[in-house]
């Protein structure tokens, strides 16, 4: 076997090591809660049964969408979004940066994509050979591109991104319910054992450490998810709060800003019944996203992009007024561009 490829198997297997970690803690905390709190510690009945009803309802909803970000490969790009065969040998042969840009940009004149390098050209992944969708990033971690990729998690040895992300923040959430239950329920015995109005015996040590265990998860998981509801709220992955996309007119921070709700309905689906399961439900095909700017004219884009999204802007296309079954479409928003629809309402801008 050669020595790369046995330091690439262990390396693999050390990604699993954080993973490995959690589900221990999980797995100990559903011991200590189950065993040494409910069966040896709880003395009335009625109690143990509730705290057992409540506990396993968002012990189920955390691990199930725990694996859930486990478990969904991320997405890359389609075949679409490979170079045609001439186009491919011309790029591979020629040298000059400048003639390689030509190329990709007749073959990205097709696809719906919006976002640009810092520079100007056209995001292309040279490991892949792929033009990277908007959002698209390549992870060094899983060795390929992800479609509107958020991070790469070590806590999930998973790349978040479009495929993942609802389960992701579902997890933070669950994971946010689950500590904060534990928490609730322990304290009362943590205090009766810390002040010694229960005697010393096994189930001691376990209802100490669930307790402080449990507030130290609650908050680390909550600061998470707030951010993420953050995020969610603004349209932007974790790498766009960080560093803006840039589109043909220049780097907007917003660019992907619909509304608050439609930032929403986006990545939980447009059926709120679906939003708190982990199953998928965002919206589009992860390829294409409506952005604020590519229904204006480049005047008025400079304009916005100058003021950076802290006014309104008269006579552009709402996204949000479009249907949100088509609207994240590859097509449809070529369709949208092509067919001259304008509708002369306010644009959303960030408040
Ligand atoms: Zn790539
Ligand atoms: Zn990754």
């Amino acid at each position: 076997m050669a020595p790369s490829h046995t330091m690439r198997c262990c390396k693999k297997g050390l990604n699993w090591i954080p993973v490995l970690f959690i589900n221990l803690v999980i797995g100990w905390s559903y011991y200590a809660y189950i065993v040494e709190l409910c069966v040896y510690t709880i003395p009335d009945n009625a109690e143990r049964i509730s705290y057992l009803v409540v506990f396993h309802i968002f012990f189920f909803m955390f691990t199930w969408s725990y694996w859930k970000t486990i478990c969904s490969r991320p997405e890359g790009p389609s075949k679409a979004f490979c170079l045609p065969k001439a186009e491919k040998e011309l790029y591979e042969k020629e040298e000059r940066a400048e003639i390689q840009q030509e190329i990709l940009k007749k073959v990205a004149m097709n696809l719906p994509v919006y976002t640009r390098t810092p520079g100007g050209a056209i995001r292309y992944c040279d490991h892949c050979q792929v033009v990277k969708p908007d959002r698209c990033h390549h992870c060094s971690t899983c060795e390929r591109c992800v479609l509107k990729m958020d991070h790469h998690c070590p806590w999930v040895n998973n790349c978040v991104g479009f495929s993942n992300y609802k389960y992701f923040v579902l997890f933070l959430a669950y994971a946010t319910l689950y500590s904060a239950v534990i928490s609730a329920t322990v304290i009362q015995y943590f205090i009766k054992f810390w002040t010694k109005r229960l005697p010393d015996n096994h189930a001691k040590f376990h209802i100490l450490f669930l307790f402080i265990v449990a507030v130290m998860f609650c908050i680390s998981t909550l600061s998470l998810f707030i951010y993420h509801l953050w995020l969610v709220g603004k349209n932007r992955t974790t790498i766009e709060a960080f560093r803006a996309p840039v589109f043909s007119s220049g780097p907007d921070k917003n660019g992907f800003y619909l509304d608050f709700s439609q930032n929403f309905t986006e990545v939980f689906g447009d059926q709120k019944t679906r939003w708190v399961f982990p199953i998928f439900s965002s919206l589009g095909d992860g390829h294409s996203f409506v952005t604020r700017l590519v229904h204006i004219d480049p005047e008025q884009a400079n304009a916005v992009l100058q003021q950076n999204g802290k006014s309104s802007v008269e006579g552009a296309t709402n996204p949000s007024a479009l249907d949100n079954n088509t609207q994240h479409t590859a097509d449809s928003s070529k369709e949208k561009t092509d067919g001259g629809q304008t509708v002369s309402v306010t644009m959303e801008s960030e408040p």
